[in-house]
């Protein structure tokens, strides 16, 4: 039985709209709603989907960085919040166990203090949270920065002299310096060219395997989450709609946004003249998502029942989960 380090079950984060009369009723965007999954040690979970399909709310969401509507978080044997029980961690235990789970931003110039120099930038946490001897802080630094591929002579500069990938690399060692259990990382390749991208994958995958880590990989990029995950989540407006082993779902998804999006991503191969199902229209606004199946008024698929009944995420098989009335 594999040894689950994170458990999310029935996450919900709604963000209310502004109201268009006094006496109109409150709205909410529902940017996740119910969202379920858990990742194992050691495991590569990659997370999918559209731009404004909650993925990045989800990961701030788990990290307690937004607060959640509904739903329950457990990391170990700890309970970082359940919403529905009433229970949420202590800031100062959340605080401590925040040193077990680090976030990898997107974009590698915001996420880095303009006015700190680097040594100052990954050894932030290592001073606050005296992880390490303070005569050792400094060659905890030089470590890190080998580590990530960076020159140590580099410590005293700031952000603003190094190339995107090197920030990256920056950002990563910070991530790391605290020995985290868990990096959710939000798209963290995104903003780097095609050749840095690689190798900032390449060490995602050596730090990994040397410090036995989990990922969660937030991504839109399927080509990168086929080959650095191991399991895959698809999310469609705020739901989580497939998951399955990363094999699995690349040779035989079983949901129809799945296959849309799969022959949505460029290919080298020759393109298939039938047969294809086409992602057509924009994600409709979360404040009013379609009744039943929320994919349906984009699913060539579509049936009578998908816009009344909303589709459970059911396991068809070796723990391969889909949404879609097809599929039951
Ligand atoms: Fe398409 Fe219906 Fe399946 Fe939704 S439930 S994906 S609309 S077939």
């Amino acid at each position: 039985m594999q040894d689950t380090l994170l458990q999310v079950r029935n996450l919900k984060k709604y963000f209310p709209v502004k109201k268009e009369g006094y006496f109109q009723p409150q709205k909410y965007v529902k940017a996740v709603d119910d969202v379920s999954f858990d990742i194992h040690r050691g495991e590569i979970v990659g997370l999918v989907g559209e731009s404004g399909s909650g993925k990045t709310t989800v990961g701030k969401t788990i990290l307690n960085l937004i607060e959640a509507t509904g739903g329950s978080v457990r990391f170990e044997d700890r309970v970082l919040f359940d919403v529905e029980a009433g229970k949420k961690m202590k800031r100062d235990e959340l605080e401590l166990l925040r040193q077990s789970m680090q976030m990898v931003f997107q974009d590698p110039y915001a996420s880095l203090d303009p006015r700190m120099n680097v040594e100052r930038i990954i050894t932030e946490g290592i001073v606050k949270f005296r992880t390490c001897p303070k005569a050792d802080i400094h060659k905890k630094a030089v470590e890190l920065m080998a580590e990530c591929g960076l020159d140590a002579a580099c410590l005293q500069k700031y952000p603003h002299q190094f190339s995107g990938g090197q920030r990256q690399r920056i950002g990563i060692a910070r991530a790391i310096s605290l020995e985290p259990k868990l990096i959710i990382c939000d798209e963290p390749t995104a903003a780097l060219d095609v050749s840095i991208q690689s190798q900032v994958l390449n060490l995602m995958l050596e730090l990994r395997e040397k410090h036995s880590m989990s990922y969660l990989f937030i991504s839109h990029n399927l080509g990168i989450v086929q080959h650095f995950c191991n399991r895959v989540c698809v999310m469609y407006l705020g739901s989580i709609v497939e998951i399955a082993d990363a094999s699995q779902l690349f040779t035989n998804c079983a949901h129809p946004y799945t296959a849309a999006l799969l022959e949505a991503t460029p290919s080298v191969k020759e393109p298939k003249t039938q047969g294809r199902i086409l992602l057509t229209g924009e994600i409709p606004s979360p404040a009013s998502p379609p009744t039943g199946c929320k994919f349906h008024p984009r699913c060539s698929k579509a049936m009578d029942l998908c816009a009344k009944e909303t589709p459970a995420l059911k396991d068809i098989g070796g723990g391969h989960l889909t949404a879609c009335h097809l599929c039951c």
